[in-house]
């Protein structure tokens, strides 16, 4: 079983190095993100230990271009935020599991084998909804051939619409699901962005896809919009 660990601090690096030999596993390590997704391009590793913080792009980033490379290698994320904010983006960019700093050894080899027993992380299928499509692990949106580059709150809103096609979503549900983690709810957010969202992908092709149920809520119509 061979481990790539991705860790600046180099006593930390050192420390799950010789835990994890001591315990018959291959151990790489990688000081920063952007050389793990080199390594990790190279070498197939049956799990990657990544930490959040790091320097350059962080653990959740990395994540995510790993993902976007087709690289699909178990990966326990570490952090010493611990909050659910973490959680959930790490979850999010496509980390299996994620484990919070201070961890015991024991725990962090027993998340380890589970993992791996696991296997590869499973690429999330693409949504498709009349001729919009989204990927979730690329984070990529087309209408017909055509794709269309979102900003991420806009891409967190039209996967939520594009999750339940033809039902009613309550701006109270489309701001659960998008803003999460928004400390300040704005009244008007949905609008706005809904308006930013129609401007990219029904306005340039002519069609309406989002429609607005007066008193209730917005729907994305099952077909896609026409
Ligand atoms: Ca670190």
């Amino acid at each position: 079983m061979n481990v790539l660990v991705v860790e600046d601090e180099m006593k930390m690096a050192a420390l799950l190095r010789r835990g994890l030999s001591e315990q018959g596993l291959t151990v790489d390590v990688a000081g920063s993100g952007e050389e793990a997704v080199g390594m990790a391009r190279s070498s197939a590793y049956d799990a990657v230990l990544l930490d959040v913080i790091l320097p350059g792009i962080d653990g959740f980033e990395t994540c995510r271009q790993m993902r976007e490379e087709g690289i699909w290698s178990p990966v326990l994320m570490l952090t010493a935020r611990g909050s659910l904010e973490d959680r959930v983006s790490g979850l999010d960019g496509g980390a299996d599991d994620y484990l919070t700093k201070p961890f015991s050894f024991a725990e962090l080899l027993a998340r380890l084998r589970a993992l791996v027993r696991r296997g590869q992380s499973e690429r999330p299928s693409i949504i498709e909804v009349g001729e919009l499509r989204l990927d979730p692990a690329t984070r990529e949106v087309w209408r017909g051939d055509t794709e269309i580059e979102l900003s991420a709150k806009e891409f967190v809103l039209l996967e939520t619409f594009m999750r339940r096609p033809g039902h009613v979503l309550t701006r109270s549900q489309l701001l659960d699901q998008a803003w999460e983690y928004d400390f300040e709810h704005r009244s008007n957010v949905i609008e706005v962005y809904i308006r930013y969202v129609r401007l990219k992908i029904d306005v340039p092709f002519g069609v309406k896809s989002i429609e607005t149920v007066r008193g209730a809520g917005y729907r994305l119509r099952k077909d896609g919009g026409r």
